[in-house]
Formats: C-alpha cells, structure tokens, sequence
C-alpha cells in the first residue's frame, strides 16, 4: 500500500509555480495576482482564505483580500466584483463560499468574468470543461488529477466510482475522469444520496474518489483488494485530546481500509493540500493568459 502524500505534492507544485514566478519576474513579465474576497467570519472560510493568501505570497504572487461583514447587499458585492473584473492588476479572484442566504450565490458566481474565475465555478467554464476546451478546472478534481499523474497510477479502462454529485467536486470529477485523457479513460460510475446500495458499486471499483462529508461512509467491506482510494470528505469530529478540540475525518475507515489498497490518501494530508496549489496554477494561468487569449 502506498499513502498519497498531498502534502508533499502540493509542496512540489508551489516549488514548482515559485521557480516560473521567478523566471517571470526575471523577463520582467507580470506578477501573477489574485484577489480573494471574503464575507462573514465563519471560522472554515476564514482559515481557508487566509491560507490561500499566505500561500501566494509563498510562491510570489501579489495578492489582495477583500472583506464584508455578514450583512453586505448582493448589490455591493457585485459592484465589487465588476471591479475587480476590470482591474488590470488582478489576474484571477475567488469569493470564498458558503456565502450568507440572503446572497443569490449564482448572480455572484455568473458575475464574475469567466477569464478571471480561477475557481473555475463559472458556468462558461464548467461549459468549455465539458466540452473539452481550454478552461479553469475546479481546485479539488485538478488536485485529485495531479496526485494519480504524479503516482503514475494506472486509469486507462478502470472503472472509476465517484461518490458525491456537488458542483465542485463529485460531479466535475466523474466528468474529467470519463475524459479521453490520462489520467481519465475510465468507466465512471457516480454515486450519491439516491444511490441504492453503495457497497455494490464501490466493490466493483479500482478506483474509489469519495466526496460526502460522512465518516464511516465507506466500510472495509465495501472496497475490493488492490483498489485505489481517494478521499475528500473532510468532517471535524469532536475530539477532547486535540487542542482544538477536535480533528478531521474522512469518509473512508482509514486503518481498516488502507492495508487492502494499492494506494490511498490520509485525512487530513491527502486531498486538501492541492486545492491551494491548484488555484495557484489557475493563477498562474490566467496571468499568462493560457486558458483565454
Ligand atoms: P456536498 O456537501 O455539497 O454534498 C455531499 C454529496 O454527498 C451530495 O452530492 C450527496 O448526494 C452525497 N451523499 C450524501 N449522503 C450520501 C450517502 N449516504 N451515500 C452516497 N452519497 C451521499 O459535497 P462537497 O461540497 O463536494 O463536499 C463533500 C466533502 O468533501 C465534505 O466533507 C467537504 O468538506 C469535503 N471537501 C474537501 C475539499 C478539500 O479537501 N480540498 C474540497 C471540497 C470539499
């Protein structure tokens, strides 16, 4: 069994982003630059979006952080994001979900010019996805995609059983790994809430991606010998020996499950490291205009 070390990948890929930034830089060519705007102080939000910007100044980028208080007006965010999309400086911008209920999520998410949606949450992207054009992949399946590219491992005609039908992970995922490419080629098979008994189709799986958010979800049972699992689901869990008081779980038994894999990601350690660094090459992209001319 070999662990799917994210944390490592993901450093590989910074490293890898930090040595272009420095050849831009270098030519005199533009910094990349992404903006982040963040609503309310839900502690997940906040730690998420303060390391992303951490995480742009680790590999060079300019990077900038807009914050509103829980009861900004849809009308005020969407000025902000007008602005932002004709701001030269700034390459690509997130806003940072879940956003407040009074907010209409997909007004905010479609006002945002699809070459600067980094998060790659656009419908035009989500679109030119599909239909294999050159787009901004969402962070999570492009994360997933680079960990079996750089393990090697083998997708070509395996049957592929994604878990989750969520827009940015569980249904790009089954999408991109029915794709005609490595590391895709696959018989995807997508599971979720409705499914029927979700052991009969993950025991026929060599390769398992679960995106839930249930612990316990996938019991050693419900996995055949040598399969590949990936897991997304990240749920606290209340633990009193963490300082924090509590730690993260995945959807998979981790110690029952793993001896019986051919490869598997941890939780925490295995997905959530790449969806920083994939944003960044999202960045990256945009700044040097691969994606939109
Ligand atoms: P979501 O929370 O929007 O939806 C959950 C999905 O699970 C739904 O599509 C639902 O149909 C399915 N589901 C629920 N119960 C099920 C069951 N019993 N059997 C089969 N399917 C079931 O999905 P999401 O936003 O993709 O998040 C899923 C998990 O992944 C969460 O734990 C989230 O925290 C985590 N996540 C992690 C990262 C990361 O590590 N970078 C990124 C995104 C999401």
């Amino acid at each position: 069994m070999t662990l799917l070390d994210g944390k490592l990948t993901s450093a590989t890929i910074q490293d890898e982003i930090a040595a272009e930034v420095t050849r831009l830089k270098g030519l005199g060519e533009k910094v990349p630059h992404l903006a982040a705007v963040l609503v309310g102080n839900d502690g997940g939000s906040v730690t998420y979006v303060t390391n992303k910007v951490l995480a742009c100044d680790k590999v060079g980028f300019g990077s900038t952080l807009i914050r509103y208080e829980e009861d900004v007006t849809e009308e005020e965010l969407l000025n902000k994001i007008q602005e932002l999309n004709e701001n030269d400086e700034i390459d690509g911008f997130i806003v940072q979900l879940p956003l407040p209920r009074h907010i209409n999520t997909n007004n905010v998410l479609e006002a945002i010019d699809p070459k600067k949606d980094v998060d790659g949450f656009h419908p035009i992207n989500v679109g030119r996805m599909v239909a294999n054009l050159p787009a901004y992949l969402p962070a999570t399946p492009a994360g997933i995609l680079q960990l079996l590219a750089r393990y090697e491992i083998e997708t070509d005609g395996k049957h592929c059983v994604v878990i989750g039908r969520s827009n940015i992970v569980g249904s790009p995922m089954s999408i991109l790994m029915a794709k005609a490419a490595y590391p895709g080629n696959c018989t995807v098979t997508l599971c979720h809430r409705n499914t029927i008994d979700l052991g009969y189709h993950t025991r026929q799986a060599d390769i398992i991606i679960t995106a839930v958010g249930k612990p316990g979800l996938i019991k050693v049972d419900m996995v055949k010998e040598g399969a590949v699992v990936i897991d997304v689901g990240t749920t606290r869990v209340t633990d009193a020996t963490r300082k924090a008081g509590y730690r993260l779980r995945g959807d998979v038994d981790f110690d029952d499950v793993a001896p019986k894999c051919s490869f598997i990601t941890p939780v925490p350690g295995g997905v959530g490291p790449l969806t920083i660094a994939m944003l960044l090459k999202n960045t990256l992209r945009a700044s040097k205009k691969e994606v939109y001319a």
